[in-house]
């Protein structure tokens, strides 16, 4: 019998670590995170919100994971289950033909050529 791999699935995430800063500094980075990606997201100084397309709110609690895939969609993670399903992407560079950057093969970032060193390629 062949065997097939479920291709992995990247995503961009950050950690809602603390509702307790001065000027709530990170929740407004994630709500501003949230926007920039055209999510609907605002914080009451405990909690993020998010409103689904669906009209359903979701609550973020502190210690949970917000993820948005590439199509767009966003969902929350508890810290063990992001823990165990998801890494942070290392990075395998390879450089763009006729372009002045390289992508990562494995999540698509990009970087400016000048910032390549000698021993990134695999
Ligand atoms: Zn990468």
């Amino acid at each position: 019998m062949k065997k097939y791999v479920k291709n992995p699935e990247v995503v961009e995430a950050i950690r809602f670590s603390t509702n307790n800063e001065p000027g709530d500094t990170q929740m407004n980075r994630i709500v501003t995170w949230l926007r920039t990606n055209g999510i609907i997201a605002a914080h009451n100084g405990t909690d993020v919100v998010i409103d689904l397309p669906s009209g359903k709110a979701l609550l973020v609690s502190v210690g949970d994971w917000i993820l948005i895939r590439g199509d767009g969609t966003v969902y929350i993670a508890t810290n063990q289950y992001f823990e165990s399903h998801f890494y942070e992407c290392l990075h395998e560079w390879e450089p763009v033909e006729d372009e002045n950057y390289d992508h990562c093969l494995i999540c698509r970032a990009t970087r400016p050529a000048q910032d390549q060193s000698c021993n990134d390629y695999i």
